[in-house]
């Protein structure tokens, strides 16, 4: 069987713990073939970012345009998309492409505070990006950002704005409830068929979190070819998260909060 080719379009992390080193080293233990459209650079470190350059749009557009005419993608995870310049080009290529599997990580802030997304770009993510997406991932604070509202944090609401987040267009949304305290993590995922399905996994005690976000969305990505349900996906992923969360601490990446061990 060929081998799927799975394509992340977001930014570095030279600390290699989340944006495209992370989806690249994800979708390489989960059986696929990695490809990376690069949207923006960062200077950044487990302590922090320092810096964030944005790729030029046309530039994003060259690079989408010129792989994608050549190579089959099988699934597509999108991430940090800096400005609502790059937002543009890659939308762009949504509709010239129709690329199978978009997984949309909505990625605004670092869990260092540090923004990845221009605040004036969010309504392009919401009226332009969202609509394209096969799947959104956002946790809780992405999803009071694309909602519009004060950020709530009890499970109970979750189902609400879930289904509120699907009427803006993407057909999935899983809706991350890691910001929740307890014991366990739970995710939600909502499809416009009305079906609802909760995603638990344990919760790993560690300070060692960084990347969870870019993990997950490209486990999804990298499984979505490969499994016979998106249910399936969704938990083999999480699964794989969780692992990568367990072994945090074998890495020594630097002094600050460290990244999950893909
Ligand atoms: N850097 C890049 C390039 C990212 O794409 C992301 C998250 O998506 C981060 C940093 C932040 O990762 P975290 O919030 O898990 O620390």
């Amino acid at each position: 069987m060929r081998t799927c080719n799975i394509l992340s379009i977001a930014g570095s992390d030279p600390s290699g713990g989340a944006g495209i080193q992370a989806d690249l080293k994800t979708f390489s233990a989960l059986g696929g073939y990695g490809m990376s459209v690069v949207t923006a650079l960062t200077a950044q470190s487990t302590v922090g970012v320092t810096g964030v350059q944005g790729v030029p749009p046309e530039f994003v557009t060259r690079q989408l345009d010129t792989l994608l005419t050549d190579a089959q993608v099988d699934a597509v995870k999108i991430g940090m998309l800096v400005d609502a310049g790059v937002i543009g080009a890659v939308v762009k290529a949504l509709d010239a492409y129709d690329p199978p599997h978009v997984v949309v990580d909505p990625v605004m802030v670092a869990k260092s505070g540090d923004r990845l997304l221009a605040p004036e770009a969010i309504a392009a993510v919401r009226t332009d990006l969202l609509p394209r997406a096969d799947l959104v991932t956002p946790n809780l604070p992405e999803a009071a950002e694309l909602l519009g509202e004060n950020e709530r944090r009890d499970l109970s609401s979750m189902r609400e704005q879930a289904e509120r987040l699907l009427e803006l267009g993407a057909k999935r949304v899983l809706l991350k409830g890691g910001h929740l305290s307890g014991q366990s993590s739970t995710d939600l995922l909502v499809t416009p068929d009305g079906l609802t399905e909760t995603f638990s996994a344990e919760r790993i005690p560690t300070r060692n979190t960084h990347g969870t976000g870019c993990t997950l969305s490209s486990a999804i990505a990298a499984l979505l070819p490969q499994r016979r349900s998106f249910s399936e996906a969704v938990r083999d992923a999480k699964d794989y998260l969780t692992e990568a969360l367990r072994h945090a601490d074998e890495l020594d990446a630097g002094r600050g909060k460290g990244p999950v061990h893909h």
